[in-house]
């Protein structure tokens, strides 16, 4: 017996509909994941099939679309909303809070102009990146189950649909509280405001709750950076409360190294470019700590909102340090790092593989960094790199060896690079379901060896790089 704790409905009314799904044709369960059994145990598989497809329910569900609002590309966007997600209602698990929402089922109160639909392209990218994400340490949503159909729906060019069943504590997006506050609903921020400190931030007063979604916020710029991760549209509606990764879109990794990088198409300006995330991040909690003028004097709004530089620099710094291998600090150490950082940019070389056989350089040998030589040439701004990082080792007390065990703990060798997530994309939308096993173990795994596959560790491909993904999904 499931039973759902549907918290969010008891909000006022504005902040959500009542919706019915309408599911995908010839639902095929692709995958679930471990959380199924977790969630759902002694469901079926058909019955958790259609369950996620909406053409079955569990007694005690209610699913709900949720109104927000938001900034889109530093503009204000006004209403927005679940226009495709819907939420199935919250499980209470081992003293966890998951609620559970369907993306691509349908048109909601909140759809405007889209169709309610999510293709396979998009779908995959989704399941694999929050999994990907989770296993490199970074806070994310997590996704269930995936779906495929027989639908036609229409982007670019005509694809098929797609249902991805995602995890979370909460759907509280920056927007929720946005929305209450810019359409002048006090009650209603009243009510939001008070659920989110005694469900996400019990204990805390709404000033501490504030503090700690800033520290949250910048903590999590730092991890992306750190992975090389690029969200691509990083608007106020998909910016969690909870500091989660969260909404997939046309998201990627950094290949070669470029800092300036874009990863969706569509972003012209580059707002949201690799290297703008952590000062967006800032600018977006701008736009939540305002909707808190009434709670907390404005002038701590201002040194809340002032603490995120020192608190994402830190963190990042800190970071920085575990892939350089260091256990002692330095005040030299963030200049080094963002010396190599210049130094991958400008040579071009990627970021992952050059990390990772980091992991076995030893100073004063010649050991290490063989296939960085081979692929790129001896370079002379890294040979100057590496003699002033080999003296900064000289200065540590660990030995190679150890400092190589632990740099791989933190040096993935396996990140969801474009052209990998498209190989999956093409086996799910031909039926198979084989590739996307295949990855969600490597993914999942991404800091140990996997010789199957060890040749997707190295550079990518000249034939496959420069994948350019756009904002439809
Ligand atoms: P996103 O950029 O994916 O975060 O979406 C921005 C807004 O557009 C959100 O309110 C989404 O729910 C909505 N949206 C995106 N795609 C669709 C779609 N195919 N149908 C309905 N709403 C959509
Ligand atoms: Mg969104």
């Amino acid at each position: 017996m499931i039973t759902f704790a549907n918290s969010f409905s008891q909000l006022p009314s504005f902040l959500f509909e009542r919706v019915t799904p309408t599911p995908i044709k010839d639902a095929r369960l692709m995958h679930a994941t471990a959380l199924r059994e977790r969630l759902t145990p002694g469901l079926s598989d058909d019955d958790f099939k259609r369950w996620i497809n909406g053409e079955h329910s569990l007694p005690g569900e209610q699913r709900i679309a949720t109104r927000y609002a938001g900034h889109q590309f530093g503009v204000w966007a006004g209403q927005l909303g679940d226009g495709r997600a819907i939420s199935l209602g919250e499980i209470l698990s081992s003293g966890e809070r998951l609620e559970i929402q369907t993306k691509g089922s349908g048109l909601t109160p909140f759809s405007r102009m889209g169709d309610g639909r999510a293709v396979i392209r998009s779908s995959v990218r989704e399941y694999l990146a929050s999994e990907a994400l989770h296993s490199l340490g970074v806070p994310t949503t997590r996704v269930l189950a995936l779906l495929t159909g027989s639908d036609s729906v229409h982007r670019e060019s005509v694809e098929r649909s797609a249902v991805v069943a995602r995890v979370f504590p909460t759907n509280l997006r920056f927007g929720h509280f946005e929305l209450c506050y810019h359409f002048k609903r006090e009650a209603e921020l009243d009510a939001l405001v008070q659920y989110t400190q005694e469900t996400f931030y019990p204990g805390l007063t709404v000033a501490q709750m504030l503090t700690e979604i800033v520290r949250r916020t910048a903590h999590l710029m730092a991890r992306w950076q750190d992975v090389g991760f690029c969200h691509g549209v990083m608007n106020t509606d998909n910016m969690s409360i909870l500091g989660l990764t969260i909404d997939y879109g046309p998201c990627g990794f950094l290949e070669d190294t470029v800092l300036n990088y874009v990863c969706n198409h569509s972003d012209h300006q580059g707002r949201y470019a690799y290297n703008q995330q952590p000062s967006i991040g800032m600018w977006n909690l701008e736009r939540l700590l305002v909707c808190f003028l009434k709670f907390v004097p404005k002038e701590f709004l201002q040194e809340t909102l002032n603490l995120y530089p020192s608190l994402f620099e830190a963190e990042y710094l800190r970071l920085s340090r575990q892939k350089l291998g260091l256990l002692t600090t330095e005040a030299e150490d963030y200049k080094l790092f963002v010396e190599i950082l210049q130094t991958l940019a400008k040579l071009s070389i990627d970021y992952t593989f050059f990390w990772r056989e980091l992991c076995g350089f030893c100073p004063g040998d010649s050991a290490g960094l063989e296939r960085i030589r081979e692929t790129y040439g001896t370079r002379e701004e890294l040979e100057a790199w590496l003699l002033k990082y080999g003296q900064r080792l000289g200065r540590e007390t660990s030995d190679d060896r150890a400092r190589a065990e632990r740099m791989r703990l933190h040096n993935p060798k396996y990140v969801l690079k474009n052209y990998i997530a498209q190989e999956v994309i093409s086996d799910v939308e031909a039926g198979h379901s084989e590739k996307l096993v295949r990855w969600l173990k490597v993914l999942e795994r991404p800091f140990d060896e996997h010789p199957e596959v060890e040749a997707y560790a190295g550079p990518t491909p000249p034939e496959h790089k420069h994948y350019e993904v756009s904002c439809s999904s």
